[in-house]
């Protein structure tokens, strides 16, 4: 393994703001996104003695600002997990609209596909919640936690191995080490890099282009998603009656749509969008974020765990980023909560091995199954357009494939 630098000798210098005077730990979270404060969280609530390193505390969330422009879709799978770890109740409060139906159809061809929470006998088929919502309660529940020491502002530096400990050496020169290191550092992952573990990398060559916008239709508590030559529109529900839209094109294409005066982008999207939910009445102000897809080769390396983004990127068309991450963090807690219990050390190589197996394959699945979304209906081609019809209209009626797509959706 390639981590390490040799560490200087630095008395150690802890934040003024923010900090845990403990060194020394069972767990050592990197990064405070979505996925590492729930895994902190989770792990300190089985008794785990857990430290947290971040950069900088989340913008703070007020009901009285207007909804923000980064929204994802929770399965229930990860609401199930906000709710254990005592941070849903206060979201969902706070502002989250559920959604109870998903209709996905394509301008190429005549299938269509359809969820409805009904069929499945469950009240939603998940939440639309702002990430800044669910960041700033996930904080304050860490700053509440006397279970959890947190670092922040910190970065890590540099990484070794010490007899059955990972020590961590912070931007600031103060160290702390812990049984185990979990880097969700996301994308970027400097943990990843200092490890040695490489990624498999495609870039899209596209961008998502996000706003909220007025339809002159009620969005009928649905995510809808239409597949466009070479692009996808996603229309997901807000509580206020608006919609987030997600427009998924070209680099050239969505910075075109960008710099178009927000009447001319509300008839273009109205028209892609097929007047599905009338005209479009007005628009926020819009941004774009890159889209690739980033697999780590390996999730484990000597005491330390790779998961969400720092571990996998996928395609947000399907709208499971986010919930890959938080069923990896289900998933180590089960492991490393089996381990100790049965006296055994919950970060040897072999655990770390079993949570590697389990969530690479569902993950890597997810992600090679998005892409091959991504391959065909984000190609023009119309020999292409005839499979894109039969694939919608293939799971829509074949019933035990479409529950398996629900499920796997829903997180189950
Ligand atoms: C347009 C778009 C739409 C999306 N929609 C959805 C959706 O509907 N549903 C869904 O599930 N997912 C969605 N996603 C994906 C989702 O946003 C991400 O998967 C998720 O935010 C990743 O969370 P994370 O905690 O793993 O990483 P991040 O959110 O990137 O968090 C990483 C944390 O690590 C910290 N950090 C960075 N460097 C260091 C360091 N050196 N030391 C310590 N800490 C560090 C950062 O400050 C940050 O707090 C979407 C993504 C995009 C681009």
């Amino acid at each position: 393994m390639s981590s390490s630098s040799p560490f200087g000798s630095q008395p150690s210098a802890l934040s003024p703001r923010i900090a845990s005077r403990r060194t020394v730990h069972d767990v050592a979270v990197v990064g405070a996104g979505m996925v590492g404060a729930a895994l902190a969280l989770r792990l300190a609530q089985d008794g785990f003695d857990v430290a947290v390193i971040e950069p900088r505390a989340p913008a703070p969330w007020c009901v009285d600002d207007d909804v923000d422009l980064r929204v994802v879709a929770l399965a229930p799978s990860s609401v199930a997990l906000f709710d254990a770890i005592g941070v849903w109740k206060p979201i969902e409060t706070a502002r989250a609209c559920p959604y109870r139906r998903m209709h996905v159809w394509d301008a190429l061809a005549p299938g269509t596909l359809d969820f409805d929470s009904a069929d499945d006998g469950t009240a939603t088929l998940g939440y639309i919640v702002e990430n800044r919502l669910i960041q700033h309660t996930l904080w304050q529940a860490l700053q509440r936690d006397a279970r959890v020491g947190v670092q922040c502002p910190a970065r890590v530096a540099a990484t070794a191995i010490d007899g059955e400990r990972r020590t961590l050496e912070l931007d600031d020169g103060s160290r702390i080490s812990a049984r185990l290191v979990v880097a969700a550092d996301g994308g970027d992952s400097v943990l990843r890099e200092l490890t040695g573990i490489a990624t498999r990398d495609r870039d899209y060559a596209q961008r998502a282009v996000v706003a909220h916008v007025t339809t002159t239709r009620p969005h009928e508590a649905t995510a809808w998603q239409r597949f466009l030559p070479g692009a996808t529109i996603a229309f997901l529900p807000l509580s206020d009656g608006r919609s987030s839209i997600v427009w998924s094109a070209p680099e050239t294409e969505a910075a075109r749509l960008l710099a178009l005066d927000d009447a001319t982008f509300c008839s273009e999207l109205g028209a892609a969008f097929d007047f599905r939910l009338g005209t479009i009445a007005s628009t926020t102000a819009r941004a774009a974020f890159p889209l690739r897809l980033k697999l780590a080769e390996r999730y484990a390396a000597e005491r330390i765990a790779l998961m969400g983004d720092a571990a996998h990127i996928v395609h947000p068309l399907a709208g499971q980023g986010v919930n890959l991450g938080l069923r990896d963090v289900a998933e180590l807690v089960v492991t490393a909560g089996a381990e100790r219990a049965a006296g055994r050390d919950f970060a040897a190589a072999s655990a770390l091995r079993r949570y590697e197996r389990r969530r690479r394959s569902d993950n890597a699945l997810s992600a090679h199954a998005f892409d091959a979304i991504q391959r065909v209906f984000g190609s023009d081609a119309m020999e292409l357009a005839a499979l894109r019809g039969a694939g919608l209209t293939l799971v829509d009626r074949i019933a035990p494939l479409k529950r398996l797509f629900a499920r796997h959706a829903a997180g189950r």
